[in-house]
C-alpha cells in the first residue's frame, strides 16, 4: 500500500479549526516490525510480497540484524539484495517507541518516559521503562499497559484507570529502546570471542500494569526478547510479576516460561482484600495453589513472594511467621519491598529495624529474604511510583514526592 493510501485510511479528522481538518490522531504511516513476533513477521513479508517460499530465510536475516545488531535502517541490512531493501522501507519502518523524557539518577537508574501513539481522544499515551544498573546485572523494568485495572490500594499507578493494553511490539520494544539508549548492541570486533558482558541482562515485568490481563501481547513480547538467535534475555532471567490472576498462572508457565514473581503482601483474605482488591476474586488459598503448581519450579528456580512493608499494617512479627507457614512447601524466596510514598498515599514505609527484624525471621525460616533496596526514588523510578501517561503529576505533586524520597 502507498504512503497517501494509508494516511488516507488512517487519519481521523474531527473538527475544523480555520477550515483546515484538525487531525487529532494520525496512525503511523507505515506499521513497525520492531518487536513483532516471527510468524507476525513472516506474515508482514507476506503483505509487501515476498514469496512465501523465501520468508522463512528472510525473517532469519531480518531477525539478526534487528536484535542482534540493533539496525535502526533497511540500509544497514546488507545482506538483502538493494531491492528488498528498498521494498521494506516502502511497506514498513524500525520504529521504536517514542521517548519523550529521560532522567538519570545519582544512583544510576535511568527512567524513560515513552511516548505511545494515541487514540481518538488525540493524546498520545505514557508509560515508564526504567534500567537499574548493579554490579553482577543491569535490570530493566518494562511496562504492560498503559494505567492498570486494578487498584492495589498502595500503588501509584493503580490510582490511574487503564488506558490501554501495550502491544507486543511495544513491549519488546522497550528493550530494544533500551539497548539503543545505552549502545547495548553485539559489538562486532568482540563478537566470537568471550561472551559479551551486556548491559540489559535481566528483565522484570514489574512497571506499569498488570501483564496477566494483557496475556498475549505479554506472551508474544517476551517470545521476542527471549529469542536466542536475538535479543536472547533467557527465560530464567526474565520476571513476570502478577497481582494474583490465578487463572492465568498455569497459562503463564505453559505459555511463556519465565519466572514468577506473586505480589502477595499480606497474609490474610481480610487484610489482602484491602490492599489488593483482586484477593476477593482469587484468595490467598487459591493463589498459593497456582504457585504450588507452576511448572519447573525447583530450589533453583523458586516463585519470588513480594512483600510491601507498610508501617504497623502489615509488618509484625507474627505476619512475619504467619508468612512462612502459609509458603511452606513452596520453592520459594521473599522479597521485602520497602513501601514507596506518593502524594495522597496513606500509608507508611515500615521501619529500618522492623524490616530487619520481619526479615529474620523469614531468613531463619530457610528462604532468601533480599531487601529490595530502593533505587532511582529521586527520579520517582521505585516500585510503584510510576506513573505517567494521560493524568500527569502536577509540579507541586513532584516537588512534594521528590522531597519525601530523599527524606525518609
Ligand atoms: N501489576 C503487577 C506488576 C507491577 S507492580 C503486580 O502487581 O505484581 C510491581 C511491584 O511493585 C508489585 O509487587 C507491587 O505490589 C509493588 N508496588 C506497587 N506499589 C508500590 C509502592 N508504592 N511501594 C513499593 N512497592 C510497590
Ligand atoms: Fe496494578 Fe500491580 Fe499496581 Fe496493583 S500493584 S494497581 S496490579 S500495577
Amino acid at each position: 500500500m502507498t504512503i497517501a493510501a494509508n494516511q488516507a485510511k488512517t487519519s481521523v479528522s474531527v473538527g475544523f479549526i480555520e477550515k483546515r481538518p484538525l487531525q487529532l490522531y494520525v496512525a503511523p504511516e507505515k506499521p513497525s516490525l520492531v518487536g513483532i513476533s516471527r510468524p507476525a513477521l513472516a506474515e508482514a513479508l507476506g503483505r509487501a510480497g515476498v514469496p512465501e517460499r523465501q520468508r522463512r530465510m528472510r525473517v532469519q536475516q531480518i531477525w539478526h540484524w534487528l536484535y542482534v545488531r540493533g539496525a535502526k535502517s533497511f540500509d544497514e541490512m546488507t545482506t538483502l539484495s538493494k531491492e528488498l531493501r528498498v521494498c521494506l522501507a516502502d511497506h514498513f519502518t524500525l520504529a521504536r517507541p517514542e521517548i519523550a523524557a529521560e532522567q538519570i539518577s545519582v544512583d544510576g537508574t535511568r527512567k524513560w518516559l515513552i511516548r505511545l501513539p494515541g487514540e481518538l481522544d488525540g493524546r498520545s499515551h505514557e508509560v515508564e521503562c526504567v534500567y537499574i544498573p548493579e554490579a553482577d546485572r543491569g535490570t530493566l523494568c518494562i511496562s504492560s499497559q498503559v494505567g492498570c485495572t486494578l487498584n492495589c490500594t498502595f500503588c501509584h499507578t493503580g490510582t490511574q484507570r487503564l488506558v490501554r493494553n501495550l502491544t507486543a511490539g511495544e513491549i519488546a520494544g522497550q528493550v530494544v529502546l533500551a539497548r539503543d539508549r545505552l549502545s547495548d548492541w553485539r559489538n562486532e570486533a568482540a563478537a566470537g570471542n568471550e561472551p559479551e558482558k551486556r548491559l540489559v541482562s535481566n528483565i522484570v515485568m514489574m512497571g506499569m500494569g498488570e501483564p496477566l490481563y494483557n496475556f498475549e501481547a505479554v506472551r508474544d513480547g517476551l517470545g521476542v526478547v527471549a529469542d536466542g538467535d536475538g535479543l536472547s534475555i533467557s527465560k530464567r532471567r526474565i520476571t513476570l510479576s502478577t497481582s494474583g490472576v490465578v487463572p492465568n498462572i498455569a497459562r503463564a508457565g505453559a505459555e511463556i516460561g519465565a519466572m514468577l514473581a506473586v505480589s502477595l503482601h499480606a497474609v490474610t483474605d481480610e487484610l489482602r482484600n484491602q490492599l489488593v482488591p483482586l484477593n476477593r476474586k482469587y484468595p490467598i488459598a487459591e493463589l498459593l495453589t497456582a504457585c504450588r503448581n507452576y511448572p519447573g519450579l525447583s530450589n533453583a528456580r523458586r516463585v519470588t513472594f513480594e512483600y510491601v512493608m507498610l508501617k504497623g499494617i502489615n509488618d509484625s512479627l507474627a505476619d512475619a511467621r504467619a508468612l512462612v507457614r502459609l509458603i511452606k512447601g513452596i520453592p520459594a524466596k521473599i522479597n521485602l519491598i520497602p513501601f514507596n510514598p506518593w502524594p495522597g498515599s496513606k500509608y507508611e514505609c515500615s521501619d529500618w529495624a522492623q524490616i530487619e527484624k520481619f526479615s529474620e525471621i523469614v531468613f531463619d525460616a530457610g528462604y532468601a529474604s533480599p531487601v529490595r533496596t530502593p533505587r532511582g526514588r529521586d527520579i520517582l523510578a521505585a516500585c510503584g511510583q510510576l506513573k505517567s501517561a494521560s493524568e500527569k503529576l502536577s509540579a507541586r505533586e513532584r516537588l512534594a514526592l521528590r522531597a519525601m524520597a530523599l527524606t525518609d
